[in-house]
């Protein structure tokens, strides 16, 4: 079953619009998806969790909106102030609030009429559980598994760049060689699993995208560290590959912020890895075609077995 070929990012969004698997909904980057893209998304979900599911592996479920604060401890606003979505709200009295809809029927600017609330869009999936893990870790560490809803404002045409998006997280807690050995063996697997979709899968030592001049150093340093890999897959043919899925080692950065120890005393380290959802979905119906029942009997045994 030959793939989608549309060569240009409106392009391939027409085809997936055309087909009923994306639905346009207003704001670029924020479409809404039909009921096969989801079964698709739940299906490879679940394919990711029958392979993280092991006896020690905690399930946490958090709200798409985190403590601001965490935001300000992590550092995210000096790294990706461009990315944070800020939730506002009205806080003031009677009249006051009169002036928005006086403002929104005059075509007016309204904004400055709400003020900061203390919670913010969640920016990856993993970030609200370091806090709650403050204190001593068991022996063996942590490994908890995380789905969210994520904000990033990076509006784009591309379809695969999306501002609100899910990404299926795992974390590891533990001793530095621990967790990079558990890294490491995501790393693999990841691509392996990705791979076994019949997914032309690659993998990439990687960096985040750092705001500014500061940032391109701490880029550059991420890479030679290897701190971060990307699993990429070509989706958009004008353009380089996409990063489905990252794996990312934080070394004692949010144990150090978050007070988090082992049994030892030790500040403990951590890695991450997130597989987004809407990504590794569009690389499936883009390789395979936008009609899951025509789709190679060994990818359709794997998503629904
Ligand atoms: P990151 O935390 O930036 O490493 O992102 C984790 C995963 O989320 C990436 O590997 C992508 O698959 C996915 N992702 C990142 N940014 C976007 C975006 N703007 N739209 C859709 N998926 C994204
Ligand atoms: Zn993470």
């Amino acid at each position: 079953m030959a793939g989608i070929s549309a060569s240009s990012a409106e392009g391939l969004y027409d085809e997936f619009v055309k087909a009923g698997l994306l639905i346009t909904a207003g704001p670029v980057g924020a479409f809404a998806r039909g009921a096969v893209f989801e079964q698709v998304l739940e299906a490879f979900d679940a394919l990711i969790l029958r392979i993280a599911d092991h006896e020690q592996v905690e399930t946490m479920t958090f709200p798409p909106v985190i403590d601001r604060a965490i935001i300000e401890r992590t550092g995210y606003m000096e790294s990706f102030p461009n990315l944070c979505g800020a939730i506002h709200s009205f806080a003031g009295s009677d009249r006051e609030a009169r002036a928005i809809p006086t403002r929104i029927a005059e075509g007016q600017a309204w904004g400055d009429l709400l003020s900061p609330t203390d919670v913010v869009l969640t920016p990856a999936a993993c970030y609200p559980f370091y806090p709650t893990c403050r204190g001593t870790v068991p022996a063996n560490g942590r490994e908890v598994t995380l789905r969210s809803w994520v904000y990033r404002q990076e509006p784009s045409i591309e379809p695969t760049r999306m501002r609100a998006f899910r990404m299926r997280e795992v974390v590891r807690i533990g001793a530095p060689d621990t967790v990079l050995a558990w890294r490491d063996q995501w790393r693999d697997r990841g691509l392996a699993i990705l791979r076994s979709l019949d997914l032309p899968a690659e993998l990439d030592i990687a960096a985040d995208p750092f705001f500014g001049r500061a940032g391109k150093m701490l880029a550059a340093g991420q890479i030679e560290q290897k701190l971060k890999f990307e699993v990429l897959i070509p989706i958009l043919p004008a353009l380089p590959p996409t990063a489905c899925a990252s794996f990312n080692y934080h070394q004692d950065k949010f144990g150090t912020i978050f007070g988090i120890r082992l049994l030892s005393g030790e500040t403990a380290h951590s890695a991450c890895l997130g597989f987004g959802l809407e990504r590794t979905v569009m690389a499936l119906f883009r390789t395979h075609g936008v009609d899951p029942a025509h789709w190679p009997a060994t990818v359709r045994a794997l998503l629904w077995p």
